[in-house]
């Protein structure tokens, strides 16, 4: 069944009724943060809509971040959807909804999780095989255990913000192999990572695993993620504990969740070869279906012109995949988790989701349309992301857009 908005929006908007992503907001006349969500070029006021049309379980989404309505769990999130579906396609509602429904550029959105835990995957082949040639040219290219586990680390989750904030580049230590000391000062090699984000809603207890097929009852949704990485600190902090200081002064992400349920047409198959290895079974689905990937395709913009559009169903590990990893230890999750996929790249150059990559380590410069061109970001470059999904029936699934600034080191 098509579902059909009395807002009478274009089939092709990426904000139709098949998409409904969830975001924190304020208004001039009212500062307090709660929960809406977009439709069309217009964000619903969640909290008092449902209060005007008598959806108790709504008292959520007055909250300043989504984490009270993700912690209620799956089922509170399928009603919550076909209640905001019901209310936008029944015309018997739009005098009560109407009223609070804002236009877009009235009011001012924000991180829209309180972040637990942020973790960072590396689940593209094709983006761990570049940095393995790049950073380790006298080892495999993939590491050994790779296609056996997704690899991942610890993240900063303090430092995990919403789209269109700004940060100072990052300084630090770096030491290039034939410097003969390390030097302190301003990264000299900074560079983005384009990946998806998954929101983790309900969490688990001390000692639990979530299975594949259980994922879904714990994966909320989905957020177009910015890792931005200083490429120098990294090559010379990194050895043997991994990422630290090189990725920890800022994480961008959209402003707007979208519902993993909004992705159902969207689900593809792992890129798989006949020689790859077969995985141990907690990483496998029982149920068959369990370990899909996701159509979602993805787009870099530096100071407008697009450099890399990188497809997500390259990716070979699925959020499912990185969930039953994260917790076969025992290790619990939380409410407003986050993990990122690790950076979306693909076999061909101008699909690859770094300047790492696209420059091949600084060596082979991007030109811009204004004509300069760039190995790694400079001071005032603004980067944006964007990603769309196929929806049902034709429909686009726009994820929002992700863009930060890079202000001067201070
Ligand atoms: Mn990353």
């Amino acid at each position: 069944m098509t579902a059909t908005s009395w807002l009478d929006l274009p089939a092709d908007h990426p904000f139709g009724i098949h998409h409904l992503p969830y975001g924190v907001f304020s208004t001039a006349d009212d500062p307090h943060r709660r929960v809406g969500v977009r439709i069309g070029d217009l964000v619903l006021d969640l909290s008092r809509a449902a209060a005007s049309a008598g959806y108790a379980a709504g008292s959520a989404w007055s909250a300043p971040s989504l984490n009270p309505f993700l912690g209620q769990g799956s089922s509170a999130w399928a009603a919550g959807r076909a209640w905001l579906t019901e209310v936008l396609c029944d015309a018997a509602y739009r005098s009560v909804i109407e009223r609070h429904l804002l236009p877009l550029d009235a009011v001012t959105l924000h991180l829209p999780i309180e972040v637990g835990d942020y973790v960072d995957y590396y689940a593209s082949a094709h983006h761990a095989s570049n940095v393995g040639k790049i950073f380790r040219p006298d080892s495999p290219a993939l590491p050994v255990n790779w296609k056996h586990l997704p690899i991942g680390y610890h993240g900063r989750s303090g430092t995990v913000v919403v789209t269109g904030t700004d940060y100072h580049r990052p300084c630090g230590q770096r030491k290039g192999p034939q410097d003969p000391a390390p030097v302190y000062g301003p990264s000299v090699r900074l560079d983005i990572e384009a990946e998806l984000g998954f929101v983790v809603g309900a969490g688990t207890e001390l000692g639990e695993r979530i299975s594949v097929d259980e994922a879904a009852e714990h994966l909320f949704g989905v957020v177009v993620l910015n890792d931005w990485s200083a490429r120098d600190l990294q090559a010379w902090e990194y050895v043997p504990l991994g990422p630290y200081l090189g990725k920890s002064f800022c994480t961008s992400i959209s402003a707007w969740v979208t519902p993993m349920a909004a992705l159902a047409e969207a689900k593809v198959a792992l890129p798989r070869q006949a020689d790859d290895p077969q995985v141990l079974d907690y990483l496998t689905s029982a149920a068959g279906d369990g370990a899909f990937g996701l159509d979602v395709h993805v787009e870099v913009a530096v100071n407008g012109t697009v450099v890399s559009r990188p497809e997500y169903r390259d990716m070979y590990w699925s959020p499912a995949q990185m969930l039953a990893h994260m917790t076969v230890n025992g290790a619990s999750v939380r409410t407003g988790d986050l993990f990122g996929s690790g950076t979306i790249s693909g076999e061909e150059k101008d699909t690859r989701g770094s300047f790492l990559e696209l420059s091949w380590s600084g060596t082979e410069p991007i030109t811009l349309a204004d004509g300069s061109q760039r190995t790694f970001l400079e001071d005032g470059d603004t980067v944006t992301l964007r990603a769309v999904a196929p929806g049902p029936h034709g429909a686009v699934i726009g994820l929002g857009e992700c863009t930060g600034t890079v202000l001067a080191a201070r």
